[in-house]
């Protein structure tokens, strides 16, 4: 039986293999089947993680956290976690293929999914002109005009990103000021790509083998206009997977995972939490892994402690025997 194992392999699945592996865990790392690396692999580039004066690209970054955790001994599975018993001293992680992984302690680090817009023809038109990633499918709709739906950080990035390919880049926003920070705010105004369209959702997505245009509802007035574009990137923000834990983990209010104070400590002892699936709030790479690092050394201190017990229940033993 493996000592730990940890769910999701973005920056504080990885962060937390690459400081449980230096402890000699030998963590396995349930990494998913298609999604590795998790968020920052649909980034672009990423100028603010620390160490990288020039910015650097977001899956550069998360394969060097991969090659820094196997380096020390992780072993990733590129497979999903599909059902967790959390509760008493031995944790059973199942995956897709069939297997079931033992541990006594599992980090849960499974991050946030992107949330849909929930109109019609979104999902039917999802992968023909409907996108939540830009870095993955920008280079689609080259010369074209697209919409970008969101008003923070994610949605001009995902903008400025596009103005690489697309003629034209509208983000429509529902309210008259962005949540982004302001260097990018800065960088979408300056763009002669970038147009802006305040106070407005998106009510229709039309199109029948794939996306047209879109019908635009006015936020104030109510009034209604069309906006003939062929791609539309939603990046209106994410919610915190945490649909394996329901039921046995306990959640905040927000629907993160609940972690005692700074710690990475849930409800369940030898169960720990970090990263985005435990962020309401800052939600940013370095944040996440920082949060990976608590979880590594709450499971390690967690881990001591078992094998502590373990040693004074034999001596007892030795000495009655
Ligand atoms: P976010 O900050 O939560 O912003 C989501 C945006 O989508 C908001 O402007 C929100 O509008 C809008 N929105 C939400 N639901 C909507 C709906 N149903 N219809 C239309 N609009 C909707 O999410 P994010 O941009 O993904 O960023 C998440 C976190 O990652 C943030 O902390 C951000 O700073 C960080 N991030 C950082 C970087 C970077 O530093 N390079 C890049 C990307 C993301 P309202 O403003 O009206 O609420």
């Amino acid at each position: 039986m493996r000592e730990l194992i940890i769910i999701g392999s973005g920056p504080a699945g990885l962060t937390a293999a690459i400081y449980a592996a230096r402890a000699n865990l030998s963590p396995l790392v349930i990494a998913s089947s298609v999604e590795f690396g998790g968020e920052l692999m649909k980034t672009t580039e990423v100028d603010n993680f620390p160490g990288f004066p020039e910015g650097i690209m977001g899956p550069d970054l998360m394969m060097k956290m991969q090659q820094q955790a196997e380096r020390f001994g992780a072993e990733i599975v590129y497979d999903d976690a599909v059902s967790l018993t959390l509760d008493g001293p031995i944790k059973r992680v199942s995956l897709g293929n069939g297997d079931v992984e033992e541990a006594p302690a599992v980090i849960y680090a499974t991050g946030s999914a992107y949330r849909h817009l929930g109109i019609p023809n979104e999902d039917r038109l999802s992968g023909f002109g409907i996108s939540w990633c830009a870095t993955c499918d920008g280079a689609f709709f080259r010369t074209q005009h697209v919409a970008v739906v969101g008003g923070g950080d994610s949605a001009l990035e995902e903008a400025t990103f596009l103005t690489r390919f697309a003629d034209k880049v509208t983000v429509i926003h529902r309210r008259d000021s962005f949540r982004a920070s302001q260097y990018m705010q800065r960088r979408a105004f300056a763009d002669p790509k970038i147009e802006v369209i305040w106070n407005a959702e998106v009510s229709a997505i039309r199109g029948d083998e794939r996306v047209t245009g879109i019908e635009l509802t006015d936020t104030v007035d109510g009034s209604r206009r069309e906006l003939p574009v062929t791609g539309v990137f939603i990046a209106i923000g994410s919610d915190p997977r945490t649909h394996l834990v329901h039921g046995q983990l306990d959640l905040t209010a927000s629907g993160t995972v609940r972690v005692e104070g700074r710690s990475s400590r849930t409800n369940l002892p030898g169960v720990f939490a970090a990263g985005d699936v435990t962020d309401p709030t800052y939600k940013q790479a370095i944040t996440a892994a920082a949060s990976g690092t608590v979880a590594a050394l709450d499971a390690e201190a967690y881990l001591a402690g078992l094998a502590d017990a373990t040693a004074d229940t034999t001596e007892a033993a030795i000495q009655s025997a």
